[in-house]
Protein backbone atom coordinates (compact mmCIF):
# COMPACT_ATOMS: atom_id res chain seq x y z
CA UNK A 1 0.00 0.00 0.00
CA UNK A 2 1.68 3.45 -1.08
CA UNK A 3 1.75 5.77 1.79
CA UNK A 4 -0.12 9.25 1.55
CA UNK A 5 1.71 12.73 1.72
CA UNK A 6 0.83 15.32 3.43
CA UNK A 7 2.82 18.82 2.93
CA UNK A 8 2.58 21.96 4.85
CA UNK A 9 3.82 25.16 3.05
CA UNK A 10 3.50 27.39 6.09
CA UNK A 11 4.71 30.08 3.62
CA UNK A 12 6.12 33.53 5.93
CA UNK A 13 4.46 32.38 8.69
CA UNK A 14 4.17 32.33 11.91
CA UNK A 15 5.67 35.78 12.75
CA UNK A 16 7.44 34.36 15.95
CA UNK A 17 9.61 31.44 16.41
CA UNK A 18 7.47 30.70 20.19
CA UNK A 19 4.11 30.50 17.81
CA UNK A 20 5.60 28.07 15.13
CA UNK A 21 7.06 25.98 17.95
CA UNK A 22 3.34 25.98 19.06
CA UNK A 23 2.45 25.04 15.68
CA UNK A 24 4.91 21.94 14.78
CA UNK A 25 4.16 20.83 18.65
CA UNK A 26 0.76 21.01 18.44
CA UNK A 27 0.60 18.67 14.74
CA UNK A 28 3.16 16.39 15.65
CA UNK A 29 0.77 15.39 18.94
CA UNK A 30 -2.07 15.22 16.91
CA UNK A 31 -0.36 12.50 14.53
CA UNK A 32 -0.19 9.44 17.13
CA UNK A 33 -1.08 6.52 15.30
CA UNK A 34 -1.81 7.27 11.89
CA UNK A 35 -1.22 4.20 9.91
CA UNK A 36 0.02 5.13 6.50
CA UNK A 37 0.83 8.97 6.04
CA UNK A 38 3.81 10.81 5.86
CA UNK A 39 3.79 14.61 6.72
CA UNK A 40 6.41 17.10 5.60
CA UNK A 41 6.32 20.48 7.49
CA UNK A 42 7.91 22.98 5.27
CA UNK A 43 8.13 26.12 7.87
CA UNK A 44 10.26 29.44 7.12
CA UNK A 45 13.99 28.83 6.82
CA UNK A 46 14.99 30.36 9.80
CA UNK A 47 12.40 27.89 12.07
CA UNK A 48 13.91 24.73 10.78
CA UNK A 49 16.91 24.54 13.15
CA UNK A 50 14.41 24.41 16.02
CA UNK A 51 12.45 21.81 14.71
CA UNK A 52 13.43 18.08 15.56
CA UNK A 53 10.71 15.75 14.29
CA UNK A 54 10.49 13.04 17.17
CA UNK A 55 7.47 10.97 14.91
CA UNK A 56 9.03 8.70 11.98
CA UNK A 57 6.10 9.92 10.13
CA UNK A 58 6.82 13.33 10.75
CA UNK A 59 9.79 15.05 8.37
CA UNK A 60 10.77 18.33 7.39
CA UNK A 61 10.86 20.35 4.45
CA UNK A 62 11.80 24.05 2.94
CA UNK A 63 9.93 25.84 0.69
CA UNK A 64 12.79 27.01 -1.33
CA UNK A 65 16.95 26.66 -2.33
CA UNK A 66 19.18 28.10 -4.24
CA UNK A 67 20.71 26.52 -7.16
CA UNK A 68 24.32 27.21 -5.74
CA UNK A 69 26.18 24.77 -3.40
CA UNK A 70 27.77 27.51 -1.86
CA UNK A 71 29.55 30.66 -2.36
CA UNK A 72 28.98 34.57 -3.13
CA UNK A 73 25.21 34.83 -3.40
CA UNK A 74 24.10 36.84 -0.59
CA UNK A 75 20.57 35.86 0.98
CA UNK A 76 20.58 32.29 -0.95
CA UNK A 77 20.49 29.38 1.17
CA UNK A 78 21.74 26.17 -0.19
CA UNK A 79 19.93 22.67 -0.54
CA UNK A 80 23.09 21.45 1.17
CA UNK A 81 22.26 23.79 4.21
CA UNK A 82 18.75 22.66 4.31
CA UNK A 83 19.67 18.78 4.44
CA UNK A 84 22.60 19.30 7.38
CA UNK A 85 19.39 21.18 8.90
CA UNK A 86 17.23 17.94 9.06
CA UNK A 87 15.34 18.67 5.69
CA UNK A 88 13.98 15.76 3.36
CA UNK A 89 11.99 18.01 1.23
CA UNK A 90 12.04 20.88 -0.63
CA UNK A 91 9.27 22.92 -2.87
CA UNK A 92 10.46 24.40 -5.74
CA UNK A 93 8.37 26.21 -8.20
CA UNK A 94 5.93 27.88 -6.46
CA UNK A 95 3.51 29.94 -7.99
CA UNK A 96 3.97 32.63 -5.28
CA UNK A 97 7.93 32.48 -6.58
CA UNK A 98 7.03 32.41 -9.94
CA UNK A 99 5.19 35.54 -9.48
CA UNK A 100 6.88 37.74 -7.25
CA UNK A 101 10.85 36.25 -7.41
CA UNK A 102 10.22 35.75 -11.78
CA UNK A 103 11.19 32.48 -11.48
CA UNK A 104 11.41 30.97 -14.95
CA UNK A 105 11.00 27.43 -15.99
CA UNK A 106 14.72 27.53 -16.34
CA UNK A 107 15.58 28.53 -12.79
CA UNK A 108 13.21 26.09 -11.61
CA UNK A 109 15.00 23.03 -13.59
CA UNK A 110 18.33 23.96 -12.46
CA UNK A 111 17.15 23.96 -8.30
CA UNK A 112 15.70 20.91 -8.95
CA UNK A 113 18.78 19.53 -10.36
CA UNK A 114 20.93 20.98 -7.00
CA UNK A 115 18.02 19.56 -4.83
CA UNK A 116 18.23 16.71 -5.71
CA UNK A 117 22.15 16.82 -5.85
CA UNK A 118 22.04 17.92 -2.67
CA UNK A 119 20.25 14.17 -1.75
CA UNK A 120 16.88 16.51 -1.19
CA UNK A 121 13.47 14.94 -2.58
CA UNK A 122 12.07 18.40 -4.61
CA UNK A 123 8.43 18.66 -4.63
CA UNK A 124 7.54 20.79 -7.79
CA UNK A 125 5.21 22.62 -8.25
CA UNK A 126 2.79 22.98 -11.10
CA UNK A 127 0.23 25.27 -12.38
CA UNK A 128 -0.46 23.20 -16.40
CA UNK A 129 0.86 20.52 -17.72
CA UNK A 130 3.36 22.58 -19.92
CA UNK A 131 5.44 23.47 -17.26
CA UNK A 132 6.48 19.47 -16.85
CA UNK A 133 8.51 19.36 -19.58
CA UNK A 134 10.78 22.43 -19.26
CA UNK A 135 11.01 22.23 -15.56
CA UNK A 136 12.59 18.90 -15.71
CA UNK A 137 14.70 19.00 -18.75
CA UNK A 138 17.09 16.80 -18.87
CA UNK A 139 16.73 14.59 -15.87
CA UNK A 140 17.59 10.95 -15.81
CA UNK A 141 15.11 8.26 -14.81
CA UNK A 142 16.52 7.88 -11.69
CA UNK A 143 16.14 12.28 -10.69
CA UNK A 144 12.19 11.87 -11.51
CA UNK A 145 11.61 8.95 -9.49
CA UNK A 146 13.01 11.15 -6.53
CA UNK A 147 10.89 13.75 -7.00
CA UNK A 148 6.82 14.49 -6.38
CA UNK A 149 4.73 16.43 -8.74
CA UNK A 150 2.48 18.85 -7.33
CA UNK A 151 -0.52 19.90 -9.61
CA UNK A 152 -1.18 24.01 -7.82
CA UNK A 153 -4.02 26.06 -10.05
CA UNK A 154 -2.95 29.39 -9.23
CA UNK A 155 -6.67 30.45 -8.85
CA UNK A 156 -6.97 27.91 -6.36
CA UNK A 157 -4.56 28.79 -4.24
CA UNK A 158 -5.70 30.58 -0.97
CA UNK A 159 -9.06 31.58 -2.54
CA UNK A 160 -10.96 29.30 -1.20
CA UNK A 161 -12.14 28.11 -4.43
CA UNK A 162 -11.04 24.39 -4.87
CA UNK A 163 -10.38 22.43 -8.12
CA UNK A 164 -13.03 20.48 -9.28
CA UNK A 165 -12.21 16.69 -8.53
CA UNK A 166 -13.10 15.87 -12.73
CA UNK A 167 -10.38 18.43 -13.45
CA UNK A 168 -7.89 17.87 -11.05
CA UNK A 169 -8.36 14.06 -11.70
CA UNK A 170 -7.95 14.76 -15.22
CA UNK A 171 -4.49 16.97 -15.16
CA UNK A 172 -3.19 13.97 -12.59
CA UNK A 173 -3.53 11.51 -15.49
CA UNK A 174 -1.72 13.66 -17.99
CA UNK A 175 1.17 13.83 -15.42
CA UNK A 176 1.06 10.43 -15.04
CA UNK A 177 1.02 9.71 -18.65
CA UNK A 178 4.31 11.69 -19.20
CA UNK A 179 6.11 10.69 -16.12
CA UNK A 180 5.20 7.09 -15.53
CA UNK A 181 2.86 5.61 -12.49
CA UNK A 182 5.61 5.80 -9.34
CA UNK A 183 5.72 9.29 -9.34
CA UNK A 184 3.80 10.88 -6.47
CA UNK A 185 1.24 13.87 -7.55
CA UNK A 186 -0.46 16.10 -4.89
CA UNK A 187 -3.04 18.04 -5.20
CA UNK A 188 -2.58 21.52 -4.00
CA UNK A 189 -5.03 24.62 -3.67
CA UNK A 190 -7.74 25.60 -0.78
CA UNK A 191 -7.53 21.68 0.62
CA UNK A 192 -9.52 21.11 3.76
CA UNK A 193 -10.65 18.89 6.08
CA UNK A 194 -14.59 18.23 3.76
CA UNK A 195 -12.84 18.57 0.57
CA UNK A 196 -9.26 16.57 1.34
CA UNK A 197 -10.29 12.71 0.58
CA UNK A 198 -11.89 13.62 -2.74
CA UNK A 199 -8.63 14.47 -4.00
CA UNK A 200 -7.05 10.75 -3.14
CA UNK A 201 -10.15 8.86 -3.15
CA UNK A 202 -11.58 9.84 -6.35
CA UNK A 203 -8.98 12.35 -8.32
CA UNK A 204 -6.08 9.64 -7.62
CA UNK A 205 -3.37 12.00 -6.12
CA UNK A 206 -0.68 10.26 -3.82
CA UNK A 207 -0.99 13.28 -1.21
CA UNK A 208 -2.07 16.71 -0.52
CA UNK A 209 0.28 20.35 -0.19
CA UNK A 210 -1.63 22.44 1.68
CA UNK A 211 -0.89 26.03 2.56
CA UNK A 212 -3.82 28.31 4.91
CA UNK A 213 -4.96 24.90 6.44
CA UNK A 214 -1.46 23.93 7.38
CA UNK A 215 -1.56 27.11 9.91
CA UNK A 216 -4.43 25.68 11.59
CA UNK A 217 -3.42 22.24 13.90
CA UNK A 218 -6.92 20.83 14.56
CA UNK A 219 -8.16 21.54 10.46
CA UNK A 220 -4.91 20.31 9.44
CA UNK A 221 -4.94 17.37 11.68
CA UNK A 222 -8.43 16.39 10.63
CA UNK A 223 -7.32 16.49 6.91
CA UNK A 224 -4.29 14.05 7.62
CA UNK A 225 -6.83 11.96 9.59
CA UNK A 226 -9.03 11.97 7.09
CA UNK A 227 -6.64 10.78 3.67
CA UNK A 228 -4.76 8.49 6.06
CA UNK A 229 -5.68 4.56 5.21
CA UNK A 230 -7.38 5.54 2.15
C1 LIG B 1 -0.07 26.55 -1.40
O1 LIG B 1 0.28 27.71 -1.24
O2 LIG B 1 0.73 25.71 -1.79
C2 LIG B 1 -1.47 26.21 -1.14
C3 LIG B 1 -1.91 25.08 -1.57
O3 LIG B 1 -2.21 27.16 -0.43
P1 LIG B 1 -3.73 27.01 0.07
O4 LIG B 1 -3.90 25.63 0.65
O5 LIG B 1 -3.88 28.08 1.07
O6 LIG B 1 -4.59 27.19 -1.13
Amino acid sequence: MKKTFVVANWKMNPLTLEEAKQLFNAVEGGMEGLKNSEVVICPPFVYLSAFKPQALELKLGAQNCYSQEKGAFTGEISPNMLKDLGCQYVIIGHSERRKYQKETDEIVNEKIKAALKANLKPILCIDNIDQIKKDLEDLSQQDLENLMVAYEPIWAIGTGKACGIPEAKETNLSVKEILGENIPTLYGGSVNSQNAEGYIKEAGFQGLLIGGASLKPEEFIEIIRRVDLI
